[in-house]
């Protein structure tokens, strides 16, 4: 388990993570991170009672460059290795799987991903969807194409983008001269939040590795974030699709485009134009005529 934990640390920094999660009962609480990432009073566990009645249960979120080796406690998680961490969390027991060290990293293919996620109960999503929806297309896809969560028809079908919005993304795609087999299509969450509410930040980052993995394995060409979460989502920023939209980003090196989600396109035809541009970019960086 030490290991496991030790190996999630590293990956989490190798990926650039500016926070790490460390579950109640790790012993983690022992070098005094005891906020949520919100900074709002920590929640803690009943192992951590002890600083509860020592007065420190409401002390706000810390951040601070940490060095998890020395502390006592998580040396046992890093012996040898120093980790420059941002914010220390220590998490209810209720809530502690949901960080829990997270295997997906060594997922050896999408499938394989794919029946992990059918498997995941790592939020409450895993509780009310019909069906899980990992992505489907080319395993091998120079293109891969993000959206935010299933809606109703995916989760009845297990697909992506099946539904209206799915009819017009691959409308999209057809005009750059894509059929939907040729790239991979996924969402950010790969179950349907109910009613289609806006995913939470808890469920977003519950499910982020899946989708990280996913594009580890397929090092598409490029990716087309479709919408404002799925950007954010992918390069880590809090940017209006105004912003966004207009230039070339990378995600791990991978270019990638963002542009308006086929649902908003529904509801507002005038973006089908500035659609185009950026999905002819994303074209164009594929046929490696740009960037
Ligand atoms: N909207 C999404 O973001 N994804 C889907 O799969 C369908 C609709």
């Amino acid at each position: 388990m030490a290991d496991l934990r030790r190996r999630y640390l590293e990956q989490a920094l190798e990926l650039g993570e500016r926070e790490v999660v460390v579950p109640a009962g790790t012993g983690a609480q022992g070098h005094g991170g005891t906020g949520e990432r919100t900074g709002a009073p920590a929640h803690r566990g009943s192992d951590i009672a002890d600083e509860r009645t020592s007065g420190r249960a409401d002390a706000p979120a810390r951040v601070a460059e940490e060095t998890l080796a020395p502390q006592p406690g998580v040396a046992a998680l890093s012996s040898g290795i120093r980790l420059p961490v941002g914010l220390i969390v220590d998490v209810p027991a209720s809530r502690a799987d949901l960080f829990s060290v997270d295997p997906v990293g060594q997922l050896a293919t999408l499938d394989a991903v794919a029946g992990s996620i059918d498997a995941c109960r790592k939020c409450g999503l895993g509780g009310t969807r019909q069906h899980s929806v990992p992505g489907e297309g080319d395993p091998r896809a120079g293109f891969v194409c993000v959206g935010e969560a299933p809606g109703a028809t995916e989760d009845e079908t297990g697909r992506p983008f099946v539904g209206r919005a799915g009819k017009l993304l691959e409308d999209i795609l057809r005009a750059i001269g894509f059929q939907r087999e040729n790239v991979f299509i996924c969402n950010v969450l790969k179950c349907r939040p109910p009613n289609n509410r806006d995913p939470e930040p808890l469920e977003v980052q519950a499910c982020a590795p899946y989708l990280h993995r996913q594009l580890d394995l397929i090092r598409p060409k490029v990716i087309l974030a479709l919408g404002r979460p799925a950007a954010h989502a992918l390069l880590a920023t809090t940017g209006s699709l105004g912003d966004l939209r207009g230039r070339v980003h990378r995600y791990r090196g991978i270019p990638l485009v963002v542009t308006y989600h086929p649902a908003a396109l529904l509801r507002n035809p005038n973006w089908k134009r500035p659609t185009w541009d950026d999905v002819r970019i994303a074209r164009r960086i594929y046929d490696g005529e740009a960037v």
